[in-house]
């Protein structure tokens, strides 16, 4: 026993203040260098490597509690590799988020009485440009306040030059493949986000609505769309339908317009829904849409001379006297017009496509729009899940993954805003030319932006490609993709789908889903109902620690967890718990002890080590983490403590179990083990840079 190791008794505070401790531990761990592996090109061509990047949140978004529990489970996976001695890289980065960061803008820019179209494209974009850059400090600074062990030395951001260049090339590559076409299909577009959207982006909610059963001449039609009828091109039965075989073929004239359309047969006519006959209205419906492709129709045709909704959500000149209505006063009229037409209106319950940023009722327009052929690129996803290549952890989620694959469309990847990375298309006449650059003169380029989940969907490869040099080929494939399972089609899917088509490997072995934070009583949190926690408030509170804990503990994979102040509060008990077990044992009388209870202690340790290293192995960080803490507290303070307050164990004994404690909790709680392991430990270097404990 040094002189030192006296006075530092003396010195260890009674109590623990995460105020005075938290910044300058987090200091003092990035100038060590410790959070930032060797450049790829640095490292022997078999040395093991733990990678996982970061899902970048919105660049200009503060922190939410679910951006807490991906930084802390991500933090426990790297503290825990690190410790193992693997090469350990955590690569962050923010993302631009297209849409939901225009939008946001749009809400501020209303706010002051203007709207995005006072301005010429280049200004807004600027605009919105200087917006995110005012504001993209904020999330990197609190992922910092949480303990996030990240090389932030390789940060990355979705719009910097050299991510857009990789990103457009990928657009080149998949062009030159021939999976890139460009066409007029239907489109799910908001008219009041005035852009397009993929199927993913849209959210189905059970409407009550009206259908209307019109009398159409010949037959009766049911539809709960009257006012499309202005775009009417036919009307369907099913071929085995007796009622109205003899029809087939006929020609009908619609009400109102008196225009002749043709009664045609296809099977994909629902005989038991309304009168067995519907309305074709190909520009308005996708199925209708699907009806014409089958029936050979012309639609350049259609939609030049039957589209009667345009991209402002009003009647369009094709709708004769009702141009300029928009869509339900355009119903009302057309329902009142149709006089005695008009047979019966009943209630009908039925789903209804919404947006999913601001739940307007999302309109099927035809659009000349890029798409990207997905069939290739899912079946190869699919292979990498057959074949253990990449392995979903999270109940049942492999199963709703295998089923967005199996059933993809094209992916509609145009978007009509100008925050994004403006597709690479220059067009002159009616051709088009796909290049990084302006081909030559008298060239435009396309206005749209890429689907703001296009670049993310490469955010594995293009962080690593355009990292330190040799990073992706050091780092690349990663090992763990942790993201929260709601945005598992949108984005986990895309990265597959994209990293296996540009590298030939899946980009990750595990994806780890984690679930909702809910209240404590198991709601989801919402601003109405006030049950929403604010993780930096509670990390002020608190300690960072506490709000880690209270997060990991009985969280399982791919299930919402519940969380709230009471059980933050509870966790800085823990925090304390380690603090002062820790001064107890530095205060020790060293005594000669080497008995059954010192030897019960290095058996039970072993258990321990065992234990937690086998759970975080498996990923399994919720029951790791519940592990550490029961293990320390009932067994090392309850227990050991106890027979050491009567003399029965020595010092040495509690001084190594101590050690190895305070090395399995620092992933779970790093800060007041660090600063714990500074006053026991001072002359062994930083925590965060010792090994996992090895078992015997
Ligand atoms: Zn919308």
């Amino acid at each position: 026993m040094t002189g030192g190791r006296s006075e530092r008794q003396i010195i260890m505070n009674k109590n623990y203040d995460h105020k005075e401790t938290e910044s300058r531990i987090y200091s003092a761990w990035e100038q060590s260098g410790a959070f930032c592996p060797p450049e790829g090109e640095d490292l022997p061509a078999d040395k093991k490597t733990f990678t996982v990047i970061m899902p970048p949140p919105n660049a200009n978004d503060p922190l939410h509690v679910g951006h807490a529990m991906f930084v802390t489970i991500e933090d426990i996976f790297v503290r825990y590799h690190r410790m193992k001695g693997e090469v350990t890289l955590w690569l962050p980065g923010t993302d631009h988020a297209g849409i939901e960061t225009q939008f946001v803008f749009e809400k501020k820019l209303a706010k002051q009485g203007k709207s995005r179209f006072d301005f010429d494209r280049e200004t807004l974009f600027q605009m919105i440009w200087d917006y995110v850059k005012d504001n993209s400090g904020v999330a990197i600074e609190q992922m910092k306040r949480l303990g996030a062990s990240a090389d932030w030395s390789r940060y990355k951001y979705t719009l910097e030059p050299e991510i857009v260049k990789e990103v457009v090339k990928t657009f080149i590559k998949l062009h030159e493949d021939g999976l890139i076409y460009r066409s007029v299909k239907l489109v799910n577009y908001c008219t009041k986000c005035g852009t397009a959207y993929s199927e993913l982006e849209v959210d189905h909610e059970e409407r009550e609505d009206k259908l209307y059963i019109i009398d159409y001449g010949k037959l009766k039609v049911a539809t709960t769309r009257p006012e499309t009828m202005l775009g009417d091109v036919a009307v369907a039965v099913n071929p085995e339908d007796k009622r109205y075989q003899s029809l087939i073929g006929e020609k009908i004239k619609l009400p109102l317009t008196q225009r002749e359309i043709p009664i045609i047969a296809d099977s994909m006519v629902d005989m038991e829904f309304g009168t067995g006959a519907v309305k074709i209205t190909p520009a308005h419906d996708p199925n209708d849409w699907e009806v014409a492709v089958r029936q050979g129709w012309n639609m350049d045709e259609i939609v030049r001379d039957h589209q009667v909704i345009g991209t402002n959500g009003k009647m369009n000149k094709n709708a004769g006297v009702y141009e300029g209505l928009n869509i339900n006063d355009a119903r009302e009229k057309i329902v009142n017009d149709l006089g005695t037409a008009l047979v019966e209106t009943k209630p009908y319950l039925h789903s209804v496509g919404t947006c999913y940023r601001c739940h307007r009722v999302i309109e099927p327009l035809p659009m000349k729009q890029f798409f990207i052929k997905v069939k290739s690129l899912a079946e190869k996803a699919l292979t990498a899940l057959d074949s253990g290549e990449t392995t979903i952890m999270g109940a049942g989620h492999d199963k709703i993954l295998r089923h967005w694959l199996s059933n993809l469309r094209d992916w509609n990847i145009s978007r009509q805003i100008v925050w994004g990375i403006r597709i690479p298309v220059w067009y002159k006449n009616d051709d088009f030319v796909v290049s990084e650059t302006s081909p030559g003169d008298g060239y435009v380029q396309e206005t749209d932006t890429f689907d703001t989940w296009f670049s993310s969907g490469q955010w594995p490869v293009v962080t690593l490609k355009t990292n330190k040099p040799g990073d992706f080929e050091a780092y690349y494939p990663t090992q763990v993709m942790e993201t929260a399972y709601d945005i598992l089609p949108f984005w986990v899917m895309r990265m597959m789908m994209l990293g296996i088509y540009m590298t030939g490997k899946s980009p990750f072995k595990y994806v780890y889903l984690h679930g909702l934070v809910r209240d404590e009583q198991g709601r989801k949190m919402s601003k109405s109902v006030g049950n929403v926690i604010n993780p930096l408030e509670l990390t002020e509170k608190y300690g960072a620690d506490s709000l880690r804990m209270a997060l990991v503990m009985s969280t399982t994979p791919g299930q919402d967890s519940a969380t709230g102040e009471n059980k933050v509060r509870g966790m800085r008990n823990f925090a304390n718990k380690i603090w002062n077990a820790s001064r107890y044992v530095v205060s020790m009388e060293e005594s000669g002890i080497d008995g059954d209870n010192d030897q019960e202690l290095m058996d039970n340790l072993n258990t321990h080590i065992e234990t937690t290293t086998k759970r975080l192995d498996e990923l399994k960080v919720g029951f790791a983490a519940e592990w550490a803490y029961s293990w320390f507290w009932d067994s090392f303070c309850d227990q050991y403590i106890e027979i050491a307050k009567k003399g029965l164990i020595g010092k040495q004994a509690m001084l190594k179990a101590l050690k190895t404690n305070l090395i399995l909790l620092h992933p779970f709680v790093p800060f007041v083990t660090e600063a714990a392991w500074a006053e026991v430990f001072p002359d062994e270097g930083m925590l965060i840079s010792q090994c996992w404990p090895k078992l015997p």
